[in-house]
């Protein structure tokens, strides 16, 4: 077997995009190896969603030149969203990079390392529109099935908010035929998988082009009624999509976990209408107020951007009484950063960097007090755990998550990797809950 190393940044699209990378490989003798110092092709899959995502993928790509001079026959390839945008650049300022493949273009990647390695050379494969229609194989060869897996829906985004590159880099939305989506949830779970995560960008606009009855809560139906499913969960939703219909599913599905993605980027309202979010904070109180009436121990986390431009003390202010309204149990909160492209670019970028950080400070230590507030609740309660395997925490522990999706360490047998048990909460972190098997 030759070795393959991948490091994924960004999001689960991209982690998502990494398994199908390892079970197009597979088939031409690659396996797995997080030992970067034995490996015969290195891929990179990047995010440009930030300056700070891409800045650390040109840094990684510094330190790869000495493996390549060690192995002159080593096979860099770089994909995601960075090789969608900057392309042929890549091959221009990196001599030892052999591929550039863009987020459209993953199901070449076959195709193309197989060229590269009977003939050399260096290649830019980032034009085509595929629409992914592939199904797994069944013997499921290089792809790793776990407790927990993700299946993409939906790929793209039509909604250009103002700060986003992904509409530019991962072209307009493209829903799965359905029967597509529902054939790779089966084939997991014949191989073992518990719990799904449906994928998208924003997986609420799904829509199977050949039905026309199809749509997402349609689909969530489809997927929870499938045999052997425990757990179902979601990832992203944008909340102008999310329609009481869907809303009404979390009440009604067994299997649907207690738990949304629901990122509201700033709570101002002049704010949100100039990053083009199409919402305003009172339509989406109301949403949570509606999810938390459907399903009453409901846990909601989010994704918030300070600093952007034109955001006064105030605006930001309304930010942080949102989160004191909402109490989110989790948050990505970053510093607004300019994305050459994007419609903000054209802003002015008038918040300060120091502003931005003292901003950001003061929300991450605010939703930090919220978070183990929160966590402090579940103490001495008994939660289901779907286990998902060893734990990094320390010997003979195990790892798994709560339906509402805390992380929960405890003493355990890896042999419980994908059984749901019950476990006693002990101790509340801000990051993780340490329990005890009953
Ligand atoms: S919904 Fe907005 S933030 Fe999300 S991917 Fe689409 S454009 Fe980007």
């Amino acid at each position: 077997m030759k070795n393959l190393y991948i490091k994924t940044f960004g999001c689960q699209m991209n982690e998502y995009d990494s398994k199908r990378v390892s079970h197009q490989l597979s088939s031409l003798g690659y396996s797995l190896n997080d030992d970067i110092g034995v490996a015969d092709i290195i891929v990179l899959n990047t995010c440009s969603i930030r300056q700070k995502a891409e800045d650390k993928v040109y840094s990684m790509l510094g330190r790869l030149r000495p493996y390549k001079e060690k192995n002159p026959d080593l096979i860099i390839a770089v994909g995601g969203c960075v090789a969608q945008q900057v392309g042929k650049k890549i091959l221009g300022r990196h001599r030892h990079v052999n591929l550039v493949f863009g987020t459209k273009n993953v199901l070449n990647l076959k195709k193309m390392i197989e060229k590269i390695e009977k003939t050399g050379g260096r290649y830019v494969d980032v034009g085509a529109n595929v629409i992914r229609d592939d199904t797994i194989d069944e013997k499921m060869d290089g792809y790793m099935v776990g407790a927990k897996n993700s299946v993409t829906i939906i790929e793209g985004c039509n909604n250009f908010c103002a700060y986003c590159i992904v509409p530019y880099v991962r072209g307009r939305e493209r829903s799965r035929p359905e029967e597509r989506i529902l054939h790779e949830v089966r084939t997991l779970i014949k191989h073992g998988a518990k719990e799904v995560t449906l994928l998208g960008q924003n997986v609420n606009s799904y829509k199977d082009a050949a039905s026309s009855s199809s749509d997402f809560p349609k689909l969530l139906d489809k997927v929870a009624a499938i045999d052997g499913l425990e757990r179902l969960r979601i990832m992203t939703s944008h909340p102008k999509d999310l329609t009481d219909e869907l809303i009404d599913r979390f009440g009604a599905i067994d299997k649907l976990c207690n738990n949304i993605h629901l990122p509201v980027q700033s709570g101002s309202n002049s704010v949100l209408k100039s990053m083009n979010r199409n919402y305003t904070r009172e339509d989406y109180l109301s949403k949570v107020e509606k999810l938390q009436k459907v399903c009453n121990n409901i846990t909601i986390s989010t994704d918030l951007i300070v600093g952007f431009p034109s955001e006064s003390k105030k605006d930001f202010n309304d930010t942080l009484a949102l989160l004191r309204q909402v109490r989110y149990i989790s948050s990505f909160s970053f510093k607004y950063s300019v994305r050459p492209g994007t419609k903000a670019a054209s802003f002015d970028d008038d918040v300060s960097n120091s502003e931005k950080s003292e901003r950001l400070e003061e929300l991450q230590t605010l939703q930090k007090k919220i978070q183990l507030e929160e966590n402090k609740k579940l103490e001495k309660r008994v939660m289901e755990i779907l286990v998902e395997g060893a734990s990094k925490s320390g010997e003979n522990m195990i790892t798994g998550r709560t339906t509402c999706n805390r992380v929960v360490n405890f003493t355990g047998d890896e042999s419980l990797t994908g059984k749901i048990v019950s476990v006693n909460i002990e101790e509340s972190y801000l990051n993780s809950l340490l329990g005890k098997l009953v």
